[in-house]
């Protein structure tokens, strides 16, 4: 949380930083441009009101100097007045002004006619306009006039040399119309006065109606827009004094300065934009890395492993939030701490620490280690620990780092499991019953419990393959059969199951019990029964006598009529041979009849063996039917028999189902006695499916309560006063001899019917001792 601040602090820090840094050069940048700026307005200023300055001193100084001449030359005109032209005086003093004053070209003294009395220099410059120039005339006459000092108006000599007249009144005592005239250069004027310092700085004109009439400049300089004008009046002239400023030549300081400041600014944006490229692309590799750390610590949040890291000497130096959870103490409470570590069980302090030390000696298996710690609260707990070297980002070794699981879950699950898988061995070994999983496809065997080893003794099974040769396997319904194992002579009772083993592939299951104990009582109790069912024969046997006395009797009364109806052919003269040989042939027939009748009684009471073959079971039921023809009627039956031409012949003993059928057929007889003559009914019904003959008899007699259909089959069992109760049970032992199945159920309408199935020989698969 802590951290998460600093970083946000941080952060607000550089944006405010990449933000600041160009505002502050920019701001840099033009607190610099205004200072130059101001520093030019300030100079332009200080220029201005220099300039306005010098003008008018410039003024005062030209001024001053032609007032100067003009005194100079009244003072002349005094001496011409008073002494004379001639005299030494005039001649000094002229001398002298011309001396003193360059800008002034000539001196002439005229009359009043304008004639030149005298002059000097003595010859007249070419430049110098002629005496008549009206300028002159207008010049002089206005001095006539107001006998006061003129200037004549502008007169431009040839070279364009600008000349003023100053005319001076010179007053003779006799003639007041004298004039001295002084011809002004006013280029030269400008030249001689208007000092260095001026013209260093200012170029100055002479302008009239906006023509430059005179000037001084320095040729090397350029002038600037910066001028200043100033009324300077010559009467008549109206002249314009005029200055303009040269363009400055900045100090070698002032370009130093520039220089350094536009470097400086330069730099200072140069490495503004440098700084703020260099801030972005931290930014964004602080992005990254916050990115990726927020990442990290998410992973390492979410693990559930336990990571510890602790420095070369063994501190704690980093622990996760899984390690703290784990082992119950607080980050705080664990960081910086060494041997001993806190969660170390104290009855496991060597273990803990022979395992510390090998880590610190790098010498930590790379197995890892299987542990025990503690927790805050006491508890112990398994874990399991690897570590390895801590490598930092330079590559240098700087300590160690281990991940830890609890395998306290798993180690509990690991024993649930070894305990379970104990259970289900005791279990499977403790079955009486040989158990064995064989692959499907290869036929090894996965699995067997230990009777099956020793029943089959086989104990090192490993690798092999199951060679049994239980019963043919079949998919879909499990199988359940009977097997001899003739090599040791044990019956097996086998069930054989396809199934899906825990890798998801196909198996058999089988399990297969030794029933040879079972299989040898089984037999007794056949014996058993046969011994009973020959009592039970012969006591049938006097039931049946008088209905075989009936039966046979029929064949026998035949007989007697056909050898009388003989008898009576021989007594003829001439005895038909047809008729007697037809005679004996029926009375043969008759004669087997009842040959048939006594051996199939003979064979019903002998005591013997069953022994299968292939029989038709039209012949059984018609045999069942002669027997009891004389009963059924004797009891006004209807028996109705399905159709048994088209049935398919069956491999048993046909006596013994003779007998079966007799029985069932004979019960249902006897259970029709207080039934009404009318509804009394037996049916035989037999109908063949796909590996089974069923056998219905159903008769509309008592019919028999739920609770006593399976009663009815135990030996010993019966209602019936003189009944032995053994039938049914004979009946069931020899269907299910046939592998058939015998049961009653209620017969709808009334009654009961008692069914039984014999398998047809294809599906026939037991084995036939
Ligand atoms: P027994 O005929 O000597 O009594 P059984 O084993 O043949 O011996 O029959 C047992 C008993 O089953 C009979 O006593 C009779 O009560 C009953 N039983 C057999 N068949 C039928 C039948 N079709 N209807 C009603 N009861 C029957």
């Amino acid at each position: 949380m802590l951290n998460k601040l600093s970083r946000q602090k941080e952060h607000a820090l550089s944006r405010w930083l990449l933000t600041i840094t160009p505002f502050a050069a920019a701001l840099f940048a033009l607190a610099f441009a205004l200072f130059l700026i101001q520093t030019a307005v300030k100079e332009d200023q200080a220029t201005s009101v220099a300039l306005e300055q010098d003008l008018l001193w410039q003024k005062q100084a030209l001024k001053n100097r032609l007032d100067n001449l003009n005194t100079q030359l009244n003072g002349l005109a005094e001496v011409i007045a008073t002494e004379g032209f001639a005299s030494a005086n005039f001649t000094g003093r002229s001398l002298s002004i011309l001396q003193d004053s360059p800008e002034v070209m000539s001196l002439e003294y005229m009359d009043e006619t304008g004639q030149e009395r005298w002059r000097y220099p003595q010859y007249r410059p070419d430049f110098l306009p002629e005496q008549k120039h009206r300028n002159l005339v207008a010049a002089r006459s206005a001095v006539l006039a107001s006998q006061d000092a003129h200037f004549s108006s502008v007169i431009l000599g040839k070279q364009n040399v600008p000349l003023v007249a100053l005319v001076i009144p010179v007053r003779l005592s006799f003639n007041g119309r004298h004039t001295l005239l002084a011809m002004i250069n006013l280029n030269t004027l400008l030249q001689q006065q208007v000092p260095w310092w001026i013209a260093q700085r200012y170029q100055i004109t002479l302008n009239q109606n906006g023509q430059q009439i005179a000037s001084k400049f320095d040729r090397n300089l350029d002038p600037t827009q910066l001028s200043e004008s100033i009324q300077f009046d010559l009467e008549p002239n109206q002249f314009e004094l005029k200055a303009t400023v040269y363009k400055q030549k900045r100090s070698w300081q002032q370009h130093l300065l520039t220089l350094v400041v536009a470097t400086l600014s330069i730099l200072m944006i140069g490495s503004t934009w440098a700084l703020r490229r260099h801030i972005k692309e931290r930014q964004k590799v602080e992005g990254q890395l916050r990115q990726e750390t927020a990442m990290r610590e998410a992973m390492e949040n979410s693990l559930v492993t336990g990571i510890r890291a602790m420095d070369k000497d063994g501190h704690l130096i980093y622990i996760n939030r899984a390690f703290c959870e784990m082992v119950g103490y607080s980050y705080e409470a664990l960081i910086g701490k060494s041997q001993i570590m806190p969660y170390w069980p104290p009855e496991d302090l060597d273990r803990c620490t022979a395992v510390y030390r090998a880590i610190l000696s790098g010498r930590a298996e790379p197995t890892g280690y299987q542990m025990r710690f503690m927790r805050a609260n006491g508890e112990r707990f398994d874990v399991r620990l690897y570590a390895a070297k801590l490598i930092d980002g330079d590559g240098q070794h700087t300590g160690w780092i281990s991940s830890i699981y609890d395998i306290t879950e798993l180690q509990r699950e690991r024993d649930a499991l070894q305990a379970s898988h104990e259970r289900f061995v005791t279990v499977l070994n403790g079955l009486d019953a040989a158990v064995s999983v064989s692959d499907a496809s290869s036929g090894e065997m996965l699995l067997t419990n230990r009777q099956f080893d020793r029943a089959f003794s086989i104990p090192d099974w490993h690798g092999r393959y199951c060679a049994l040769p239980y019963v043919a396997r079949r998919k879909g319904a499990p199988i359940d059969t009977e097997w001899f194992d003739a090599f040791r002579g044990h019956w097996y009772q086998v069930k054989s199951r396809s199934s899906v083993w825990v890798d998801g592939s196909e198996v058999w299951l089988e399990i297969a019990t030794d029933i040879t104990a079972l299989k040898n009582a089984q037999e007794r109790e056949r014996l058993q029964n046969e011994q009973l069912q020959q009592t039970t024969r012969l006591i049938s046997m006097g039931e049946m006598a008088s209905s075989l006395a009936h039966e046979l009797n029929q064949p026998l009364a035949a007989i007697a009529s056909y050898a009388t109806g003989c008898r009576n052919v021989l007594s003829q003269a001439e005895p038909n041979i047809g008729q007697l040989d037809q005679a004996i042939e029926k009375m043969a027939a008759q004669a087997k009849r009842a040959g048939k009748i006594i051996s199939g009684i003979r064979e019903f009471v002998q005591r013997r063996a069953p022994h299968r073959k292939p029989c038709e079971i039209a012949e059984l039921v018609d045999t069942v039917r002669t027997l009891l023809a004389a009963e059924i009627a004797k009891q006004q039956i209807k028996l109705s028999i399905s159709d048994v031409t088209q049935l398919p012949p069956i491999s048993a003993d046909p006596v013994m189902l003779e007998q079966v059928m007799f029985n069932l057929m004979k019960n249902a007889i006897e259970a029709m006695h207080n039934t009404p003559a009318a509804e009394r009914s037996l049916a035989l019904t037999i109908t063949p499916s796909d590996d089974i003959l069923s056998f219905v008899i159903s008769d509309r007699g008592t019919g028999i309560a739920p609770e006593q259909m399976e009663q009815l089959f135990k030996p010993f069992f019966t209602t019936k006063n003189t009944g032995m109760g053994m039938g049914l049970n004979i009946c069931r032992s020899i269907i299910e001899h046939h592998q058939g199945r015998l049961w009653v159920e209620a017969n709808p309408g009334g009654g009961s019917r008692f069914i039984f199935t014999l398998p047809l020989p294809q599906d026939n698969l037991a084995y036939e001792p």
